[in-house]
């Protein structure tokens, strides 16, 4: 494993950290704990999770693995300022999560989300989220507060000029990054920790194997030159994996030990081929969840990114599009596309901000011709 100092936090974590947002919730609470205890064994010493994540399982799964694994490790989790709008509130939010994950200090507590300035004005407001955290601090309970965002590089920038933070989360992945990269870019050259997240596209690199095998060298497979692209980076500091088995914790950790940076040649060869839809993916990340027609919004995306990453035609999808309906993930759907009434609810949420009404109306289209 090769260790990077977070920023300038003094902490050296591991290039390859533990992101605790796709358990398998198949199995038990302990299997997973398992899991975890699996990678601390591997040298990975960096553990992500947040409230809510996993049907709220993931602070709680990582809480049974931390009562029997060495202590040289550092958490993260999370608190979006759209929930904690107070410092009283916010306060109460580090206390659960501490009392959930068994542990005296959080390492890295993430004001969580932010998508636009105005959330992050939000977390700083007199009496808001910050000053909450700034309290726990104080009182030992926080040692270094950081942010997560899915803003673009220049708000990436503003926040960080800011001051008021010691490193940050983002959505970076060997697909993305010519929109992202000025973002990672202006984080490290400040000397903050830069941790990325996605480094699959949300799973979309393994699903397309054959299409993206372009982006692999040497017998390399996409997923290896992805996970390869982000860990190999010097500015990113953690890379964080959605472990699910002891195998892909085995790839990711082969692949700190012996993978070598991309060349600038490398890069150029691949955006070259990426052509310009890769930025506007659904990673699957759920956050628009919520939607009061009840739309499988995420699973319509999801199935979207065919179109949108390799210009599938209409009839690939309305092929596509049968095939899940029938049998897939939208066969139990409670609402359709068609339902959509435009409130605007799934937009202000998605953190790729994606056109997601325009797509659903195309979609609407392609399930009215299957009838
Ligand atoms: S805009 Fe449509 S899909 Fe999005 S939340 Fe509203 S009703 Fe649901
Ligand atoms: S549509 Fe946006 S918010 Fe929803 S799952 Fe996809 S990326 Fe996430």
């Amino acid at each position: 494993m090769i260790y990077r100092e977070y920023g300038k936090t003094g902490k050296l974590v591991s290039a390859v950290g533990f992101g605790g947002m796709r358990f398998d919730l198949s199995k038990s609470d302990e299997e997973n704990a398992e899991l975890v205890r699996y990678a601390s064994s591997k040298g990975i010493n960096y553990f992500d999770t947040a409230p809510g994540y996993c049907d709220d399982r993931s602070e709680k799964i990582f809480g049974i693995a931390f009562k029997n694994m060495p202590k040289s490790f550092y958490v993260s989790t999370k608190g979006m300022p759209i929930q904690y709008d107070t410092k009283e509130k916010a306060k109460e939010a580090v206390k659960k999560s501490l009392k959930t994950l068994g542990v005296d200090k959080i390492n890295f507590y993430h004001v969580w989300c932010l998508r636009k300035m105005s959330h992050y004005e939000l977390a700083m407001k007199p009496g808001g989220q910050y000053e909450g955290l700034l309290e726990c601090k104080e009182e030992g309970l926080i040692d270094h507060i950081v942010f997560s965002s899915h803003q673009p590089g220049h708000e990436v920038k503003e926040i960080l000029q800011g001051g008021k933070f010691e490193g940050v989360l983002l959505g970076v992945n060997i697909l993305n990054f010519p929109y992202r990269w000025d973002g990672v870019v202006s984080a490290y050259d400040s000397g903050y920790g830069v941790v990325a997240m996605n480094p699959l596209g949300g799973g979309m690199i393994p699903k397309h194997e054959k299409e993206l095998r372009f982006l692999g060298s040497k017998g390399e497979t996409p997923t290896e030159a992805a996970l390869r692209f982000n860990i190999a980076s010097p500015q990113i500091t953690v890379t964080l994996n959605g472990f699910t088995t002891k195998e892909q914790i085995d790839m990711a950790c082969r692949i700190a030990d012996e993978g070598s940076s991309f060349t600038e040649n490398d890069l150029e060869k691949i955006k070259n081929n990426l052509g310009e839809n890769m930025n506007a993916v659904c990673t699957g990340c759920g956050y628009c969840w919520d939607c009061p027609m009840k739309i499988p919004v995420p699973a319509y995306m999801q199935f979207y990114n065919d179109k949108q990453m390799f210009g599938k035609s209409d009839e690939e999808m309305k092929k596509e599009l049968k095939r899940i309906s029938e049998w897939g993930f939208l066969a139990v759907r409670k609402g359709s596309a068609k339902d959509c009434i435009k409130c605007g609810k799934c937009e202000e949420a998605c953190t790729q901000h994606l056109p997601i009404i325009k797509r659903l109306e195309e979609i609407a289209k392609w399930e009215r011709c299957l009838k």
